[in-house]
């Protein structure tokens, strides 16, 4: 099977909006980053539950419509570890709040971060327990899969790189999300799945194999940026691509050898640069790398 061509146009280009969260270091409001992206020939776009938040599920739910766009996924849901009971149930239920936005806005899937040691996002862990998360996380998702289900709603686990296995997410390769994936989700009912993100998952040694494995009805999200060297902040310091040492092209052809026929959808979060310019100088940045990087 052959890729699909990039290089004529930006059909298949889908916008994390955190990718213009800011524009010259402003907070740019989501509604304004779905008018950029609509005068730009952009469909799709994979929206935060924050931005969300702040223009209303109403409002933006029409704009969506309105404009037509795709959505090609939720940011985010997840976090599902706590250190007691009720902090599991506060997550279980924030988490089907977001499956019901998800739902109301029409997106392709419900992206997890599946959360790490609690409290060390804050900075202090409660506990180094990190399979007793695993468990929590591996629980929690079964949950809401029961809910997510009834709703139509598939959820895609994103493995993080490992340096993120204490604060943001304890599932670190696409290996253990498939086997989370294959526990509690069997029949591969294309309910549950993952979003590969080429910044998470280039350095795996075990990439192709476990692309493979996942297949088509397990690939629901594939999201780009680029591996910057160096690299000067662990969160908040990603490439647009092109710019850094990830072969794209090649994971996505590994993706699309699945059958994979969904969005690229770039997703960039950088203090420092992109988020110091302007969106729409990023958004025509975006389209360009598009069809020449990915
Ligand atoms: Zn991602």
């Amino acid at each position: 099977m052959s890729m699909r061509d990039f290089s004529q146009d930006h059909r298949w280009l889908s916008i994390n909006t955190a990718t213009v969260r800011k524009s010259r270091g402003v907070d740019l409001p989501l509604p304004d980053i779905i008018e950029a992206c609509a005068r730009r020939g952009i469909r799709a776009i994979s929206p935060w539950r924050d931005q969300v938040a702040a223009a209303g599920l109403d409002a933006i739910s029409k704009l969506v419509k309105t404009h037509g766009l795709e959505l090609s996924g939720y940011c985010r849901g997840g976090m599902f570890t706590a250190v007691d009971d009720t902090g599991l149930k506060a997550a279980h239920a924030d988490n089907r709040r977001a499956v019901d936005e998800a739902c109301e806005l029409g997106a392709r899937c419900l992206v997890l971060v599946v959360g790490a040691l609690p409290g060390a996002l804050a900075g202090q862990a409660a506990h180094k327990d990190i399979a007793l998360s695993r468990n929590q996380v591996s629980d929690g998702i079964g949950a809401l899969l029961d809910y997510a289900g009834s709703c139509g709603m598939p959820l895609a686990i994103e493995p993080l790189h490992p340096m993120y296995a204490a604060d943001r997410a304890c599932i670190n390769t696409m290996e253990q999300a498939l086997d989370v994936c294959d526990e509690l989700d069997p029949t591969q009912s294309e309910a549950l799945g993952v979003a590969l993100d080429v910044y998470h998952c280039w350095w795996d040694p075990k990439l192709q194999q476990q692309i493979a494995r996942a297949g088509k009805a397990r690939l629901l999200a594939f999201h780009v940026c680029d591996w910057l060297t160096p690299t000067t902040d662990l969160l908040n310091d990603r490439g647009m691509m092109g710019d850094g040492v990830i072969d794209i092209p090649r994971i996505r052809g590994w993706v699309e050898a699945q059958g994979f026929a969904g969005y690229s959808e770039v997703e960039i979060f950088s203090t420092g640069n992109w988020w110091q310019r302007d969106a729409g100088d990023v958004l025509n940045t975006c389209i360009a790398r598009h069809k020449s990087a990915v």
